[in-house]
């Protein structure tokens, strides 16, 4: 049948997204909006800029072949910025100032005893810019919502004042872009992006570490925003007296405002916030299935995440509901992984019959697409699921080097994140490798 009425496409395509993809799903999903559908090109609206990033950078493909399928046309899907600024007639191609992950405002942040204080503090922030705390520093390890919470700070102070001239940046994208412009000869261009702004947020600010130059150029920066009571909001993995590669004039501007700590989560709050990711993507997850994964892991948040993820896709894979008895089997599952019972020669076998191709030519120097690309999945598989160091798994497929290897599993990860049916396919041999070492 073919479809021709736009709002019903779009939710066609929605149902059909939602089934292929629920990884990415996100329950504001249903408030897109059908813009246009003229001369092949289906516009979908989003409310929110990050949105539409968001759904360009993850799910552009799973959006267009949900389109080719109802429709039966070749189609080209577009997601456009609609909303309270812009009339749909006015929609304009996504172009965010700041690229912002939808999934990372203060509405999605649970607050514990572990990270009140962070939290509360960037609520002030991004309320009153440069008045309160300033210059903001929190820190604490890796995966306790550093990253979230300046995302957070970004939605609510562009939403507050749209304004606002706010820069977003990586350390490392602050050090390549200041290195690019001493190179290319434009400093002031850069020192005006930086200076001249309402607030100025450098997440992982300890990697200026050796960088005595870029430290330099952050100093005059910090001072100059500081001086005229710009909002400067930093983290780091640890607190600023501890970051002792850094400058002493640093280090102390660094506590002239106010200093949070983000500490690990406590039982309860792991639970909650496994069940506020799971509400996110519109998924029913059973109260025993969140204090599973609560008690599985305790230390990154990040990891509580994954370990929801792989839940789901083994209900998926197994077309079954999330229960207690699947949850347990998938989380087993890893520790399967960890145990290292799945041998080298398990995944070169079922890749080499789902690909098609021969074991010795994935074992061989040959680097046609057709052959390399299922070598580099062999790779990627070997690294998640077997404990074999980089070495060993180069040594299996053809006395590749570590750093081939290195290269293969970002590439794979890429391709994974970003290609819905490249994911399903590695999702199956996933589950066939598991499968057969059960
Ligand atoms: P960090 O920058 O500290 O390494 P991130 O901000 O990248 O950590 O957080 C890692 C993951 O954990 C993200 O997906 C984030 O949404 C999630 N997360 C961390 N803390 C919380 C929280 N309190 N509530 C909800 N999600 C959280
Ligand atoms: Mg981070």
């Amino acid at each position: 049948m073919v479809v021709q009425d736009t709002s019903e496409i779009l939710e066609r395509i929605l149902e059909q997204v939602r089934s292929v993809d629920p990884v990415n799903t996100r329950k504001w999903f249903d408030e897109l909006t059908p813009v246009s559908f003229d001369g092949g090109l289906l516009q979908v609206g989003c409310s929110d800029p990050s949105w539409a990033q968001y759904l360009h950078e993850r799910c552009l493909s799973a959006f267009t072949q949900a389109a080719q399928s109802i429709t039966g046309h070749l189609v080209g899907v577009q997601f456009v910025v609609t909303g309270t600024q812009h009339s749909p007639t006015d929609a304009v191609a996504v172009q965010p100032q700041v690229r912002l992950h939808p999934d990372y405002t203060f509405d999605s942040f649970v607050v514990g005893p572990c990270n009140r204080l962070a939290h509360a503090s960037c609520i002030a922030v991004s309320q009153n810019p440069g008045v309160i705390y300033n210059p903001l520093f929190l820190y604490g390890n890796v995966g306790l919502g550093k990253t979230h919470l300046l995302h957070a700070v970004c939605h609510d102070a562009q939403k507050r004042a749209p304004y606002l001239r706010i820069e977003f940046h990586s350390c490392e994208q602050f050090v390549n872009g200041f290195i690019s412009a001493i190179e290319q000869g434009n400093l002031s261009e850069f020192q005006n992006q930086y200076r001249n702004v309402d607030i100025l947020i450098i997440d992982d600010i300890q990697f200026l570490r050796e960088r005595e130059q870029s430290q330099e150029e952050f100093f005059h920066t910090f001072n100059a925003l500081y001086n005229n009571r710009k909002q400067i909001v930093l983290t780091a993995d640890s607190a600023p007296q501890d970051l002792a590669a850094l400058e002493d004039r640093l280090i102390s501007r660094f506590k002239w405002g106010l200093v949070a700590r983000l500490d690990p989560p406590s039982y309860e709050t792991r639970i909650a916030i496994v069940k506020k990711k799971a509400h996110l993507r519109s998924l029913t997850l059973p109260d025993n299935v969140a204090e599973l994964i609560a008690e599985q892991i305790k230390t990154n948040i990040r990891e509580l995440e994954g370990a929801l993820t792989v839940i789901y896709a083994t209900a998926r894979a197994a077309g079954q509901p999330i229960t207690l008895e699947l949850a347990k089997q998938a989380l087993g599952v890893q520790e399967v992984a960890a145990g290292r019972s799945i041998a080298m020669s398990d995944i070169v076998r079922t890749v080499s019959e789902q690909y098609d191709v021969r074991i010795t030519d994935l074992q061989s120097k040959k680097r046609s697409q057709s052959i390399a690309l299922p070598r580099q999945v062999c790779m990627y598989l070997a690294r998640n699921l077997t404990r074999h160091s980089l070495e060993e798994i180069g040594g299996h497929l053809g006395g590749r080097d570590h750093s081939t290897v290195v290269h293969a599993c970002s590439k794979i990860e890429q391709l994974y994140k970003s290609d819905a049916a490249f994911r399903d396919r590695v999702d199956k041999l996933t589950g066939w490798i598991m499968k057969n070492n059960g």
